[in-house]
C-alpha cells in the first residue's frame, strides 16, 4: 500500500478504508512516513472532512498506536477531563488536584499549546523542575499513590498523536471536528480513564467559533467515547474571552494556584466547579452535582486540593514550594500596557488574536522545533461589559524581547470592540451534552 496514493485518494474526496488508515498512522507513528507526507494527508482530511467511519478507524489507529494503561486494579473508577483548547484556560491545573483529593483517580494526558491556545504540559513545565515524561510505570505509580498523574504523549503512549498533535499545530490544520475528536479521544481512551467530562469551547478564542459547530464537536466526543466504553459528559463553555486574567504559562500557573488558595477569578472558578462536580459524579465520590459542588467547595476551602496540587508536584520532580509561594514561577521582568483607544463599553475581542499575541511573545511555538518561554505573558484587565474611559489600560504584558512586544501589541491594539452603549456579557457555561440526551 502506498502512502502516496492514500494521499490522491483523500485529496480526490474518496473514502479511505480502516486499512489505509491503520497503514497511513502506523507508518507515521514508526519514522517510516515524512512529515510532509503527513501534512498533507492532515490537509486533505481538513479540506474534505472525514466520514464517521473514517473517524472511527482514525480513532482507533492512534489509540493503538502505542501502549494502553489499566487502572482496574485501583478498585475505583478513573475519571479525567480535557479542553478543546481556548485563551487562558487553565482550569485542569486546579480540576485535578481538587478531584484526586476527594478520592476520584484522575490519570490525564495532556497537550502542549495548540495554534493560538496553550497546552497544559507547557504550563506545568513553568513549575521549576516539573517533569511531564513519565513512562507507564511512573504513571500508574504515582495514580495509585498520590491520585492524579499529569502527562504527555511519547514515543510509547499515543506516539500517533504526539507526531500528528505538534504536525497540526504548524500547518493550519487543527480546527477540524474529526481530527480534533481523534486527537483527544485516543489518548483518554489510551489512558484508562473510565469517566471523562469534556469542556467544548465556543467562540473566537475556540478552535469552534460558533455554538453550533462546538455542538457537533461535543456530539462527537460524546458518542466516540461511549463506543469506547467510558462514560463521556460534555458542557459547551464560552471562549469569546480569555479564561480569568492570565494568558501564558508560568502566569496561568500562578493564577491557577490562587484558585486552589480559593482566590480565583470568577469565571475560572466556575467552570472549574462545574467539571469537577460531573467528575464526582461520574467518579461515584458524589449522588448528586448539589453534593458534589458542596464536596468542592470543602476541599478547596480546608486547603485539602492545595495539598494534593503540592503532593503532585513533589511527586513529579517539581519545586512543591510553588503552592505557598507563586512567585517562585519566573515572570517576564518588562512590562508594558495597550491603553484603550476611546471610551465606552467593552462589546467583545477577538480572543484568537489574543491568544496569537500570547504565541509571538514567546508563549507558543510557530515551528515544531521552538521551545516556549513560560516567563511571558499577558493580563486582561477587561473583560465584556465592563466600563472603560480613554487611556485605561486593556492589556499588561509580561515580555522579555523587544521585537517580540511589539508584535504583540500590534495583534492586542486591534483585538477590542468597543461600544458606545453597555454591552451584556456572553453566558459563560452554555449546555451539557451527554449520551441520554435528546
Ligand atoms: N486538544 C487535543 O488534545 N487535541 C486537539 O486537537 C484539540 C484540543
Amino acid at each position: 500500500m502506498r502512502l502516496l496514493d492514500i494521499i490522491i485518494a483523500k485529496r480526490d474526496g474518496k473514502e479511505l478504508s480502516r486499512e489505509q488508515i491503520q497503514h497511513f498512522v502506523r507508518e507515521y507513528a514508526s519514522g517510516g512516513a515524512p512529515d510532509y507526507q503527513a501534512a498533507a494527508l492532515l490537509m486533505a482530511a481538513f479540506l474534505n472532512g472525514m466520514t464517521t467511519a473514517e473517524q472511527g478507524a482514525l480513532v482507533q489507529a492512534m489509540t493503538d498506536s502505542g501502549e494502553r494503561y489499566d487502572h482496574s486494579a485501583l478498585g475505583r473508577i478513573p475519571v479525567d477531563k480535557h479542553s478543546t483548547g481556548g485563551v487562558g484556560d487553565k482550569v485542569s491545573l486546579l480540576l485535578a488536584p481538587i478531584v484526586a483529593s476527594a478520592g476520584v483517580p484522575v490519570p490525564m494526558i495532556s497537550g502542549r499549546g495548540l495554534g493560538h491556545t496553550g497546552g497544559t504540559l507547557d504550563k506545568l513545565e513553568a513549575i521549576p523542575g516539573f517533569d511531564t515524561r513519565l513512562s507507564r510505570e511512573q504513571f500508574s505509580e504515582l495514580l495509585a499513590r498520590v491520585g492524579v498523574a499529569m502527562a504527555g504523549q511519547s514515543e510509547r503512549f499515543v506516539p500517533a498523536d504526539r507526531k500528528l498533535y505538534a504536525l497540526r499545530d504548524v500547518t493550519g490544520t487543527v480546527e477540524s471536528i474529526p481530527l480534533i475528536a481523534s486527537s483527544i479521544m485516543s489518548k483518554k481512551i489510551a489512558e484508562g480513564a473510565k469517566g471523562l467530562v469534556l469542556d467544548v469551547k465556543t467562540g473566537s478564542g475556540a478552535f469552534m467559533q460558533n455554538d453550533e459547530d462546538a455542538l457537533q464537536l461535543a456530539r462527537t466526543l460524546v458518542e466516540t467515547g461511549e463506543a469506547a466504553g467510558v462514560r463521556t459528559v460534555a458542557w459547551l463553555t464560552d471562549m469569546s474571552q480569555p479564561l480569568g486574567r492570565a494568558i501564558g504559562n508560568a502566569n496561568e500557573t500562578a493564577e491557577a494556584i490562587a484558585g486552589l488558595r480559593g482566590d480565583g477569578p470568577p469565571d475560572l472558578m466556575k467552570v472549574t466547579e462545574t467539571l469537577c462536580a460531573e467528575m464526582l459524579v461520574l467518579g461515584e465520590a458524589a449522588p448528586d452535582i448539589e453534593t458534589a459542588r458542596q464536596i468542592i467547595q470543602k476541599q478547596i476551602a480546608s486547603g485539602a486540593a492545595l495539598d494534593k496540587f503540592r503532593e503532585m508536584v513533589e511527586a513529579q520532580g517539581g519545586d512543591p514550594r510553588v503552592a505557598d509561594n507563586p512567585s517562585l514561577l519566573t515572570i517576564a521582568p518588562q512590562t508594558m500596557e495597550i491603553a484603550a483607544p476611546r471610551k465606552g463599553w467593552i462589546a467583545g475581542f477577538d480572543c484568537r488574536e489574543i491568544g496569537f499575541a500570547a504565541c509571538v511573545l514567546g508563549a507558543g511555538r510557530e515551528t515544531k522545533e521552538d521551545s516556549v518561554d513560560p516567563s511571558v505573558g499577558i493580563e486582561a484587565l477587561k473583560r465584556i461589559g465592563d466600563s472603560i474611559e480613554a487611556g485605561e489600560p486593556l492589556f499588561r504584558v509580561f515580555w522579555r524581547k523587544q521585537d517580540r512586544m511589539e508584535a504583540c501589541r500590534r495583534r492586542l491594539e486591534s483585538c477590542v470592540q468597543i461600544a458606545n452603549e453597555p454591552c451584556s456579557p456572553p453566558e459563560l457555561i452554555r449546555r451539557r451534552i451527554s449520551h441520554q440526551e435528546d
